[in-house]
């Protein structure tokens, strides 16, 4: 349950949370404007609510029936912003974050991330600790991709995104990458998601490859009871019978999770499929279903790039789908962020 308090005193405020721990719930507060906001978590019984109710400063207490709660809609009716450097996830504007799988050296991401600048996107990404299948494929550049990343990011002027897959790398990965990503491998490494909740910085958080999108909300009910309520989900496809793409791009979830929670929610086309052909027409179909943005991956080369070439767009078909994203974006009611326009402009 969420319990609402107006301007309580000192006194107001301990005496309700000493109950709530006395009671066995964890309580986390916030301050909005002059209001208290306490989420209590745990088993609440039904005359809870009367009982809050009548404590001195408690405005209202509202249940939250889901099993997340600072994520949940009943929670906030509003649209969380996630704000990474002046790019702003959840506003009108549909942020497009692009660049390669994985960065290979300083040379190719240069060359991705000018491509991917002048055809208007809003942030670079690059991994550097890889989650492959296989041990025997390409890893990543380790600290040094991250290193290249950030020169790269900081040249073309543009935030990056880049995957930490391990506890022990957070402080290392947060220190080069404006975002964090939890990749999909990852949804449930509890304690990476703790470990990212004091990172203080925004949270990309991929859908697990099986989960679903109860177990997705609840990874960022993690992050977000650790205190970091920065987080942008994104749908990248599921494991399912069908073999005839990597992924099953699931688009009921943009909807359905911006239906139950307040976080923007953005689709990566290029996990979701599996084949560059395929991210044009998925892309415009995550627009068009509601996504707030796009993650795509892009090579200068695909067909020579260390990790998955074969959904990566090169730069002529980006540009050609960037164009495209911009018509339908206006026909929705949405914008794109065009070169020399901040994204603070398109979303005022
Ligand atoms: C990636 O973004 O490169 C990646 C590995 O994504 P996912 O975790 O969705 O597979
Ligand atoms: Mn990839």
């Amino acid at each position: 349950m969420i319990i609402l308090m107006n301007a309580p005193t000192e006194e107001e405020l301990t005496y309700v949370l000493e109950k709530l721990r006395q009671q066995g719930l964890s309580a986390q507060f916030f301050q909005q404007g002059k209001h208290t906001i306490i989420s209590a978590v745990g088993n609440s019984r039904n005359d809870d609510l009367d009982k809050y109710e009548k404590m001195a400063g408690v405005e209202r207490v509202i249940p939250i029936l889901t099993p997340f709660k600072l994520v949940s809609r009943e929670f906030r009716r509003q649209n969380t912003l996630v704000q990474v450097g002046n790019v702003i996830f959840g506003g009108k504007a549909v942020q497009i974050i692009a660049g390669p799988c994985a960065v290979e050296s300083y040379e190719q991401l240069l060359e991705t991330a000018v491509v991917v600048k002048s055809a208007g996107a809003a942030m670079l990404r690059g991994g550097s600790y890889k989650p492959r299948t296989s041990p025997y494929s390409f890893q990543g550049l380790e600290q040094e991709g991250l290193k290249i990343l950030q020169s790269v990011g900081q040249t073309v002027g543009l935030p990056v995104v880049s995957e930490v897959t391990d506890p022990r790398m957070v402080q290392v990965v947060a220190e080069y990458a404006d975002m964090l990503q939890i990749g999909a491998r990852n949804m449930q490494n509890f304690a990476l998601l703790k470990e990212v909740a004091s990172a203080k910085k925004p949270i990309l958080l991929k859908r697990g490859i099986s989960a679903t999108i109860e177990e997705w909300l609840m990874a960022a009910e993690y992050i977000a009871i650790g205190g970091n309520s920065q987080i942008v989900l994104c749908e990248r496809g599921i494991r399912t019978f069908e073999p005839s793409t990597r992924n099953t791009l699931d688009l009921n979830a943009v909807p359905v999770a911006k239906q139950l929670c307040h976080l923007p929610v953005i689709v990566d086309p290029s996990h979701g499929t599996g084949h560059w052909h395929l991210v044009s027409p998925m892309s415009k179909a995550a627009l068009a279903a509601g996504a707030d943005g796009l993650i795509i991956e892009v090579h200068p080369h695909p067909d020579e790039a260390l990790s998955d070439g074969a959904q990566s767009l090169n730069p002529a078909n980006f540009l050609q789908l960037m164009r495209e994203l911009e018509v339908l974006a206006g026909a929705l009611g949405r914008s794109m962020v065009k070169e020399g326009e901040t994204n603070y402009e398109r979303n005022s």
